[in-house]
Formats: structure tokens, C-alpha cells, sequence
């Protein structure tokens, strides 16, 4: 299950935090991520000159410990956002930068609020204090009335002055980061499974194809290794730190370039590695196709909550993203109290992603439209051209005038989208002892049943020395002497067909089982 570190708490070791850089426009943030980076190369004295693959590591000694700390190397909460809308998170900490001259300005607001939404803890770095005209207190009221008070003033948010001109704070800034993550989260991951993480970049490159930066997020990405990303697999030729070296394998919360990849991977993509090729390309292949599928559906305009709610039968989506506008404030807030009240259990999850008084307007449209989002208007309606853009789109809006009745469909919704979990029983195992081919229906096994019962119509898988070779076969013929019969009992012999599987070896075990489904309670 991707998302979940295997293993139990001994498994888990600490990580480094992964670092996005957020403010207003100008003040600073591209600077800084360039002062820090480059005062990284000094310290790996290799006098090499880091390549932009859109993240890196610098090393701070905090308590006389060496401590990495991960970059985003895309300043701005667009790309953290974007990330987001596709439900990846990829950043532990935000550093919001507010220029000591400026203060706090539009963009600086919606960068905390975007982080805040997150969950994500913030460091400030107030910047430009080599400046005659810096006053790095007036940020400090300023984000006080946003919640975000300094720790100096009693607060539990450090703010560190900084100016990425001269470098001054620098590595302050770094161990306020250490101290915020060590304080607020617990970074751990298992570094001994198989890979898995984010795609942050991705592009074709004239001679080396598809290259994608990945930040590992539990496990160990290894030179060999067969990743899917997306609708992308492939095996990992090679793996480049930020300085263009050659490194055989990234460990959690390390940002490495990925080259061997089949195609480009997206942005925000989930990439890990499989222990096989063949599935591998599968998985890649069937997200292509539903991939394909959902650019069909969208350009023939219809994406309705039905169709979000099939998503989430199909394992495709667990997410119903909501955006709620209504006459007043007090009827958004009881619209979206009701919904936090809606009980689904952990499987599915409910989030209104914007609200909102008036109109439905072509920007939340817009916003539905990026984050596959279902627009719900309460006693109001959309004006402009917003209807026939949401048409265009393949938005949904869904229009009540008494909230019960919304809470009501989106409870009934979200119910229908609770995916039917399968177990597992074993039924019985068969030795192959003998193969006949015939051209007619394939390879047929002759059999003797060691243990239980083979059923004809029941799921199958192929074991060869003890390891799987094939899984999830279906047992499409199954013979007693010349019958066609349902089962044949443990001692008995038989003869069956492994549908579209012909690559079996004498010795091999072929064992059925069945998924059976588990009561929901
Ligand atoms: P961004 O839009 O937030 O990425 O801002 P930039 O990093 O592009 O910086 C905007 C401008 O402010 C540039 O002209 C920088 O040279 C300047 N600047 C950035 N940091 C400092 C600083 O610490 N001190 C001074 N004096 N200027 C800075």
C-alpha cells in the first residue's frame, strides 16, 4: 500500500525535513534558496557547482550533530499547492520570507494561509535586514495577528533575521528549521523497503530521455531498481545528486535525478519501486489508461459525483473535494459544519478545499476544474460564463436549498464510495507432474492435489520453488479424468488451464484461492 511505511517503530529511523520556500513576490526567495544552496558547495569543499534538478540537501551542525535538511528549489506556494490538488504533500516545513523593508503583503497572507491548510508548521526568515530602511519588528507584529507569534514574544514561531544578500542568519535559519522539526513533527521512515516518494520535476531530455527529480520518502531508491511513477516505469540507470554525481542509492527525504524512466512522470506524482517489471508496466499501463479515460471524460464534459464516486469504487480516487458557496456566511459555515459531522471512517476523505458568499464565479470553476473538485451552491447560483465553463470542464455543480437535503446526497455519496475490502482464503494447493500442450486452450497442467481443493472459476497462483511467479490468475478449466468438474479434493489428480498463462514448469504449485468480501460494520 503506498503512503504507509512497512514494518513496525524499531523499523523507523529519523529523516530529514523537506523544506518549501513561501512569501510575497520580490522578497527574496529565489535569493535564498541560492545563498543557502551555495553556501552548501563551500561547505562540501568538493568545489562543485550544484545543478538546479529542483531540490537539494544542505548539512547544519545542530548540537554538535550533523543535520540534512532538503530544499524544494521552486520558491512559492504554487508548486506546493499544485502538489497538493493532487494530493501529494511533499513539504514537512515552510520558511515564509517577508522582506524587513516591505512586511507582510498580499501574497505574504496567502502563503501562510496555503501552509496553514496543510497542517505544515512555518519558520519565518525576515530578509533584507542589511537594508537601511529594514525593520524587522514590523513583520514580527504584522504575523502576530495571523497567528503566527513569535517566540520571543511568547509565541511558538521562530523568526530569524536574515538577508540572503549578504548571508548574514543563514545558518541560524537552518537550526531554527532542525529546532521546529524536532519540536513539531516526527520525522521517521523505514529506510529498509522498497522506495517510495514523490516526482517534484520531470522533463524530456534530448540525450538522456526522461529524466525526473524524486524526493524518497520511506524506503531506499537503489541504481537497478524498477519504479513506476505515474504512468512512467522503468528501471533506474542511474541516480544525480544536486551536484551532477553519480550516487548508487537515496535514502529517505534524499532528492536525487531518476534516469531510465519510459516517459516523462507528472509533477506530484507518486513514484515507487516494484520487485518486477512485468508489474511494473502493468500498473503503469493501467494508469495510463485511466489517465486516457479521464481526459475522455472530461473533454466530453461529464464528471459527476456519480463519476467521482466510480473513481473511488475503482481504487482510483479516495478524495471527494468540495467547494461550498452559499447566500451568507452563517449558511456556509452550518453547510460545512454538517459535512465535518458526516462520519466515513478514515477510507474516504471529505475536504472543502474553498468557501465562499455569492455567486459561483469562473475562478472557483477554475479551482474545481484544477483539483477535481464538485462545486455545491447554496441558495446561490452561477453567474457569467461559469455554467458553460463548468459544462466545458466537466465540473459538477450541484445546487441545494435546504442543507439537510446536501448533507444528506453528499453523506449517501460518500458511503457508496467506501471500496468493499477483499480477504483472502486459501483453498488448496496442486503439484504439476505432467504438461500436454494443446493449440486449442494452452498449456494444460496435469495435476495431483497435495493439500485442500482446486476450484475451477476460483483465482489462482503459480509458485516455483517457493516463490511466486504469477498471481492473480483465473483457473479457467478444470478436469477429472475426461469431466469438466468445479473441484477435485486433496489426493486426487487433475488437469487444468491457467487462463493466457502458458509458462509452467513441471514441479511448479498451483494454488487457489478466493477473495471473499469482508462485512463493513
Ligand atoms: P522572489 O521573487 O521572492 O524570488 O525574490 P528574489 O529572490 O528574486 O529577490 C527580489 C529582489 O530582492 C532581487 O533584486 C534581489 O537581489 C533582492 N534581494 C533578495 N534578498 C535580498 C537581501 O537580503 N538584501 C537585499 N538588499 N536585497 C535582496
Amino acid at each position: 500500500e503506498f503512503g504507509e511505511d512497512e514494518g513496525n517503530d524499531a523499523d523507523m529511523a529519523p529523516r530529514p525535513p523537506v523544506v518549501t520556500v513561501m512569501g510575497h513576490v520580490d522578497h527574496g526567495k529565489t535569493k535564498l534558496l541560492d545563498a543557502l544552496r551555495n553556501a552548501n558547495v563551500v561547505a562540501k569543499e568538493a568545489g562543485g557547482i550544484t545543478q538546479s534538478i529542483g531540490a537539494y540537501q544542505v548539512t547544519t551542525e545542530v548540537d554538535d550533530t550533523e543535520r540534512p535538511i532538503t530544499f524544494i528549489d521552486t520558491p512559492g506556494h504554487e508548486a506546493f499547492t499544485a502538489m497538493r490538488a493532487r494530493g501529494a504533500q511533499a513539504t514537512d516545513i515552510a520558511v515564509l520570507v517577508v522582506a524587513a523593508d516591505d512586511g507582510v503583503m498580499p501574497q505574504t497572507v496567502e502563503a501562510l494561509n496555503h501552509a496553514q491548510a496543510a497542517g505544515v508548521p512555518i519558520v519565518v526568515a525576515v530578509n533584507k535586514v542589511d537594508k537601511p530602511d529594514a525593520d524587522p519588528s514590523k513583520a514580527r507584529g504584522q504575523l502576530t495577528e495571523y497567528g503566527l507569534v513569535p517566540e520571543e514574544y511568547g509565541g511558538d514561531t521562530m523568526f530569524v533575521d536574515v538577508s540572503a544578500k549578504s548571508g548574514t542568519g543563514l545558518e541560524q535559519l537552518l537550526e531554527a528549521i532542525v529546532l521546529t522539526a524536532d519540536a513539531s513533527l516526527d520525522l521517521r521512515a523505514n529506510p529498509d523497503q522498497n522506495a517510495e516518494g514523490l516526482a517534484i520535476e520531470a522533463h524530456l531530455d534530448r540525450g538522456r530521455g526522461p529524466v525526473a527529480t524524486v524526493i524518497v520518502q520511506r524506503g531506499t531508491l537503489r541504481v537497478g531498481d524498477t519504479i513506476v511513477a505515474g504512468s512512467a516505469f522503468g528501471r533506474v540507470r542511474a541516480l544525480l545528486d544536486e551536484f551532477g554525481d553519480s550516487i548508487e542509492e537515496a535514502p529517505p527525504s534524499r532528492p536525487a535525478l531518476v534516469l531510465g524512466l519510459t516517459a516523462v512522470p507528472g509533477a506530484g506524482d507518486n513514484f515507487m519501486a516494484v520487485d518486477d517489471d512485468r508489474i511494473a508496466r502493468q500498473i503503469a499501463e493501467k494508469r495510463e489508461a485511466r489517465e486516457r479515460n479521464a481526459a475522455l471524460a472530461k473533454r466530453s464534459g461529464r464528471r459527476t459525483l456519480e463519476d467521482l464516486m466510480r473513481e473511488v469504487e475503482k481504487g482510483e480516487t479516495t478524495e471527494l473535494l468540495l467547494i461550498l458557496k452559499g447566500d451568507s456566511s452563517g449558511s456556509v459555515e452550518a453547510l460545512e459544519d454538517s459535512l465535518s459531522q458526516i462520519d466515513v471512517g478514515d477510507e474516504v476523505d471529505l475536504r472543502v478545499i474553498d468557501r465562499g458568499v455569492g455567486a459561483i464565479t469562473e475562478a472557483n470553476v477554475n479551482l474545481a476544474t484544477a483539483s477535481n473538485a464538485v462545486i455545491v451552491g447554496y441558495n446561490v447560483r452561477a453567474q457569467g460564463k461559469a455554467t458553460e465553463m463548468a459544462d466545458r470542464e466537466g465540473v459538477q455543480i450541484k445546487y441545494y436549498s435546504v442543507i439537510y437535503q446536501a448533507i444528506e446526497e453528499i453523506e449517501a455519496a460518500l458511503k457508496g464510495m467506501l471500496k468493499p475490502i477483499y480477504e483472502e482464503h486459501q483453498l488448496g494447493q496442486a503439484e504439476i507432474r505432467e504438461i500436454f500442450r494443446s493449440s486449442k486452450i494452452g498449456n494444460i497442467a496435469g495435476c495431483m492435489v497435495v493439500g485442500g481443493t482446486i476450484r475451477r472459476n476460483a483465482k489462482a497462483r503459480l509458485l516455483r520453488d517457493g516463490n511466486v511467479v504469477a498471481d492473480n490468475l483465473d483457473l479457467s478449466s478444470l478436469r477429472r479424468e475426461k469431466d469438466d468438474v468445479s473441484e477435485v479434493r486433496e489426493g486426487f489428480e487433475c488437469g487444468l488451464v491457467l487462463r493466457n498463462y502458458g509458462d509452467i514448469k513441471i514441479g511448479d504449485i498451483v494454488e487457489s484461492f478466493e477473495l471473499r468480501e469482508k462485512p463493513r460494520d
